[in-house]
């Protein structure tokens, strides 16, 4: 079987689910690029633990991690099947690598994962395993939680990391109403840019300090940090190709990459 790509992608607002505009169209042209994925394994911002941790349920639940957004989000639904042996297969790849993982057979889907899913994979026909982030550990562990995992991408999985390019949610409540790009966002964007394209693992890893404006584009880091996990699956000297590029409400950086 052909070794599948990975995925980052930049999840957007909540919103995303109801009206996912050109960043829903370019999910959903990448989904039609790809293989057709035995499953997905989906590391979302939105589940932070302090250990890995992964769903093990034989179907995940939509979970509607948001408030005081329109009663129409709530009636979107993105209930698929999980996969319990890809659950333990991931797990027993991360013990192998000398991480504790755990699984937790409850957990559904947040919207970090299921947003663009839904647009990606509307038929709901592809299991799902979602994967925790640890919001209190560095860029250098997720990057080697995701080289834990690159065997994966030869058993038909499609290891997809789903957070933001930046993502300053005080900025984006005085922004929203002012969709001119912010000058920091499109900085750190066009940085990680230039150093996913030369593949960059060393600057990449220092980003808080490398970065230009790294604390305004992410004053924590959860949003990013599944950006690791995508690119620690793919292989040393992957080629980045960004697949979308454009800013939500001027300050949130939308951009998606493949690792090929
Ligand atoms: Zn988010």
């Amino acid at each position: 079987m052909d070794r599948l790509p990975t995925l980052f992608v930049s999840h957007g607002s909540p919103l995303h689910a109801l009206e996912a505009g050109d960043a829903g169209a370019a999910w959903s042209a990448l989904a039609q690029t790809l293989p057709r994925p035995r499953a997905i394994l989906v590391a979302s911002a939105h589940w932070d633990t302090q250990l890995p941790m992964l769903t093990g349920g034989e179907r995940l639940e939509t979970i509607h991690d948001f408030g005081g957004f329109p009663e129409a989000l709530y009636k979107v639904r993105y209930d698929v099947a999980g996969s319990p042996a890809l659950a333990a297969r991931a797990a027993a790849l991360l013990k192998d690598a000398g991480f504790t993982a755990a699984i937790n057979a409850c957990r559904g889907l947040d919207h970090g994962a299921w947003v663009p899913l839904r647009w990606m994979y509307p038929a709901r026909d592809v299991p799902v395993v979602q994967l925790s982030v640890q919001g209190g550990l560095d860029a250098a562990h997720h990057l080697q939680i995701g080289a834990a995992l690159a065997p994966l991408r030869g058993e038909g999985v499609l290891v997809i990391g789903s957070g933001h390019v930046t993502h300053n949610l005080r900025d984006w409540m005085r922004h929203r109403d002012d969709d001119r790009p912010a000058g920091y966002a499109l900085e750190f964007a066009a940085w990680l840019h230039a150093r996913l394209a030369s593949d960059d693992r060393a600057a990449l890893v220092a980003w808080r300090d490398e970065a230009p404006s790294a604390a305004r584009a992410h004053p924590t880091a959860e949003h990013f940090l599944p950006l690791f996990i995508a690119l620690g699956a793919a292989s040393d000297g992957a080629r980045a190709t960004r697949v979308y590029q454009g800013v939500d409400a001027g300050v949130l950086a939308m951009d998606a990459y493949r690792f090929d």
